[in-house]
């Protein structure tokens, strides 16, 4: 595990790239937000994060959310943005502010069942494989209206937008393409519903910055901040 200042410094790496990519499309540099990805990491990695003023960071499993969750002290908001399975909703309900990754009908149905069940309003994005590719999770984009619609019956879950996770490729314009995709999807069913879906989850370590420029509202990094992360 890196320490303290060698994260400070990563940060403020990852704060000038934030800063130059908005500043390169004319967009106001708080418009993105910087949500730390602490999976596979010790717990000090969430506590770097909330000593450094951040406050949500993202986990892919929930039980190791959960340990860390129980472990550290430092207030921050948990966001789930790895696949669920259906049979860890309840768990997932309990450990986690947000899940980034609704990927599915049944997992959809099935966290707003759990959420019920402990009278809790769950923050979601609908998770669209914009990419369509097929080493990924997430709904096509052909089936987003029906995810949506699914989500917007669900009386305990709140949409507030939605995420992708760009393909793996040399070229860049697959990213761009991703990520395009998935913010002109954003804007036409925001139209078609009059909802905001305001937060546009995109970008990563590597493709941060054409995330910004497609529109991302919030970038979710972990390798520019903790470094490689033993698997
Ligand atoms: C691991 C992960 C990230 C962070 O990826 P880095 O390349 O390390 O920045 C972002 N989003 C999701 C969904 C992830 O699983």
């Amino acid at each position: 595990m890196i320490t303290f200042e060698v994260f400070v410094a990563n940060l403020k790496q990852v704060k000038e790239r934030i800063d130059a990519a908005c500043l390169s499309v004319g967009r106001p540099t708080d418009s993105v937000q910087l949500l730390p990805v602490t999976k596979n990491h010790p717990v000090d990695a969430v506590q770097y994060a909330a000593q450094a003023g951040l406050t949500a960071v993202g986990e892919n499993r929930v039980q190791e959310a959960s340990d860390k969750h129980a472990m550290q002290l430092a207030d921050v908001r948990w966001e789930l943005i790895g696949h669920l399975q259906t049979n860890k909703a309840k768990f997932a309900v309990a450990t986690f502010d947000r899940v980034q990754s609704v990927d599915s009908l049944k997992l959809l149905n099935r966290l707003n069942r759990c959420a019920g069940e402990v009278s809790k309003q769950l923050p979601v994005l609908l998770q669209c494989n914009t990419g369509a590719d097929p080493n990924k999770y997430g709904f096509s984009v052909a089936q987003m209206e029906a995810a949506l619609e699914a989500a917007l019956a669900s009386e305990h879950l709140v949409v507030e937008g939605l995420m992708t996770i760009a393909p793996l490729d040399q070229n860049p314009a697959v990213a761009r393409a991703a990520f395009e995709d998935l913010r002109e999807l954003r804007d036409r069913l925001s139209e078609q519903y009059s909802l905001p879906l305001a937060e546009l989850s995109m970008g990563m370590t590597g493709d941060l910055e054409l995330a910004i420029a497609a529109g991302s509202t919030q970038i979710r990094v972990g390798t520019a901040l903790y470094g490689a992360r033993s698997y």
